[in-house]
């Protein structure tokens, strides 16, 4: 379905939980936050309808996360089911890689098309001073896994200035021997991404460039993302810049978001919300296609990150779905 600036609609993001394991300074505090009761949250049976209604609609592609998705039991049996819906071509996932390892297997039978992995350092002290547990060794042996299986991986890294930016190059190098795309995601003025100072993504391209010489931009599509990848020669993988404060691509935006409590979102930087659960719980389902048309309808032309005093989205990241 078509919005009403006549963008197509066709990706959603889900949020199947609003816990997680990890404690990611920009995303949660140390001593954690009340979770939801359970009650709040949607079944997966109720996700799996929403989902039926939204291919409908044209949704094709679906991305699982949180919270930490891995956290929810039962998590690669709605990843079977989401595959399992007509007009639904891709089910990928976002995880902090803590658990993938242990759920490797499950996840690859359920169907699962791709994996992103949050990785935002490679070293241990670093990742539990920015994460509050000692899990770096996990994530590794999870993102070896996940690439011995042949899944699709992406690493998704968020550098802040003084914390991880001179890591910018030893991450990179995670695409030289392994065919998968090292990301760099600008950190946006969300819950607690306004406690920190991200690092723009042209000066990671600027430094690559300085290392490597100009490099070529790979135009080759390589997910339903706002990214821009270029190619290190001999690299395997790509880099690719999700510069979401430095660079709008808000007019090519496919992405509605599903709260982890049945709210629809058009998007992250307003608190502007579509609630579902309770259409869902009474089974009026023509209401929830109603609801879900409008929330289409009514997406905003653009964000305004960058200008903090507009930003009206008050709800934490693992509420919302990163
Ligand atoms: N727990 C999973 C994970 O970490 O991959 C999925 C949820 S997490 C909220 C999804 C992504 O959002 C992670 O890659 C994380 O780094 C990113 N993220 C969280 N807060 C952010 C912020 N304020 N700005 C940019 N990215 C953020
Ligand atoms: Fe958890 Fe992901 Fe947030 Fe880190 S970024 S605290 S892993 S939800």
């Amino acid at each position: 379905m078509q919005d009403g600036l006549g963008r197509t609609i066709d990706y959603l993001r889900i949020s199947i939980t609003d816990r997680c394991n990890l404690r990611c300074k920009y995303c949660m505090p140390e001593e954690g936050v009340p979770w939801r009761d359970m009650k709040e949250i949607l079944t997966y049976e109720e996700i799996e309808t929403f989902c039926r209604i939204g291919a409908e609609l044209g949704i094709s592609k679906i991305k699982v996360t949180g919270g930490e998705p891995l956290v929810r039991k039962g998590c690669p049996g709605l990843i079977r089911k989401l595959k399992e819906i007509p007009g639904i071509r891709e089910v990928t996932m976002t995880t902090n890689g803590v658990l993938l390892e242990e759920y490797l297997d499950d996840l690859c039978h359920a169907g699962l098309d791709a994996v992103n992995i949050s990785l935002d350092t490679l070293c241990p002290e670093v990742y539990e001073s920015l994460t509050g547990r000692p899990y770096l060794f996990k994530v590794q042996k999870g993102l070896e896994a996940a690439l011995s299986q042949g899944l699709k991986v992406k690493v998704n890294v968020v550098l802040q200035e003084g914390i991880n930016d001179g890591e910018w190059k030893n991450l990179t190098e995670l695409a030289k021997d392994a065919p998968l795309d090292v990301r760099f995601i600008e950190l946006m003025p969300i819950g607690y991404g306004k406690r920190g100072k991200g690092i723009a993504g042209d000066e990671i391209l600027k430094k690559l460039t300085q290392d490597f010489g100009p490099l070529k931009e790979d135009v080759e599509i390589h997910g339903n993302g706002p990214a821009r990848y270029v190619r290190i020669p001999g690299y395997k993988g790509s880099v690719g810049f999700i510069s979401a404060m430095h660079v709008k691509f808000c007019d090519s935006c496919n992405r509605l978001r599903l709260t982890s409590t049945g709210e629809i979102k058009p998007c992250l930087c307003y608190g502007e919300s579509f609630p579902i659960r309770e259409l869902l719980r009474t089974g009026d389902l023509e209401g929830v296609r109603e609801i879900l048309k409008e929330a289409i309808l009514k997406k905003p032309a653009e964000h305004c990150f960058t200008e903090l005093e507009k930003i009206t989205e008050t709800k934490r990241m693992t509420e919302i779905g990163g």
